[in-house]
């Protein structure tokens, strides 16, 4: 039986074990996917005996992505440019690690706006933590024609557009009334606007009409920043389906199959987080 599992401190509320769960019973696949709490004076003895405690491999989640790439032998490109993974598994007995945040991002907004063409555009980002990394790294692959950076430290932003050179700049929140109005995707990687109370200082009528607006948070499942969006007339993405595609990597590499990201999957997590969510 192959198993894998996530770790990570706290690891209780992740939703990982029923995605992977879910793919496993579809796929008549005899495996398992566990969740672990691992403290951060527990990783390195953790990842140590990942195989000698029959592991294929497993995801990584907070605190523990960045410490991890410290502590893997193998890292690919992605992993090495963010200084960050999420995925680990096995190959010739050797351990490497990859983060898929990046690819479940973009992934994610082609599920939801087929129509939606990265090449050139204009992106505003705010936030300035790991998953923007991630998620400009990944953006450049895509060939996307400008990202600006948006943080409250604005000094994290310069950092970051510096960290990726060409492309990538940095500038403040009251720099979005004029950036906005040629901004083509907007993305909210800040934990903020989560909670009502805490609303990002953005006026969404300056934003050019058909802007597509996104937000990785996916608890609520349509965060206050997206509703805002809405209320003023975008298309917007909501941050679960980024969750259910960067599982889908480790999946198959675990577990030999290749699962797909149905609208099924995304409504019994959906369910998870909201009983009274409908499709
Ligand atoms: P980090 O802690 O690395 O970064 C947090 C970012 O949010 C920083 O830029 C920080 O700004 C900003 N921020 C926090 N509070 C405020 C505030 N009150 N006002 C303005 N900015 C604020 O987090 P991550 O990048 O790892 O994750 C960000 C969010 O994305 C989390 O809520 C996480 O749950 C979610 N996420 C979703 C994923 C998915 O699959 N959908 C995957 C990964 C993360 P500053 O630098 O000024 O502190």
């Amino acid at each position: 039986m192959k198993r894998a599992l996530v770790i990570g401190s706290p690891v209780t509320h992740s939703r990982s074990p029923m995605i992977h769960g879910y793919w496993l019973k579809r796929h008549g696949i005899d495996g398992s996917y566990e969740k672990q709490t691992v403290l951060p004076t527990e990783l390195t003895e953790f990842l140590g005996n990942l195989q000698r405690d029959g592991y294929a491999g497993c995801n990584i989640t907070l605190p523990h992505k960045e410490a991890a790439a410290l502590l893997i032998p193998n890292l690919d490109d992605r992993a090495r440019r963010t200084g960050s993974v999420n995925t680990v598994y096995i190959e010739n007995g050797e351990q490497h690690a990859t983060s898929t945040d990046g690819q479940g991002f973009v992934a994610n907004l082609k599920w939801r706006v087929p129509q939606l063409q990265l090449n050139g555009i204009n992106v505003a980002l705010l936030g300035a933590g790991g998953s923007a990394r991630a998620i400009i790294d990944e953006l450049l692959r895509q060939n996307v024609g400008r990202i600006t950076i948006v943080n409250r430290t604005e000094q994290r932003a310069h950092d970051l557009a510096q960290h990726f050179g060409v492309g990538v700049a940095a500038a403040s929140f009251s720099d979005l009334p004029e950036l906005l109005p040629t901004t083509d995707l907007l993305i909210n990687t800040t934990s903020a606007g989560i909670a009502d109370a805490e609303r990002i200082p953005l006026d969404f009528s300056r934003l050019a009409q058909s802007a597509v607006v996104t937000d990785i948070n996916y608890v609520p499942l349509i965060t206050p920043f997206l509703r805002e969006a809405a209320a003023a007339g975008h298309p917007i993405v909501g941050g679960l389906g980024m969750l259910l595609h960067q599982a889908v990597f480790g999946f198959s590499k675990w577990f030999g199959v290749t699962p797909e990201v149905t609208e099924d999957l995304y409504d019994l997590v959906a369910r998870d987080i909201d009983p009274d969510y409908h499709r």
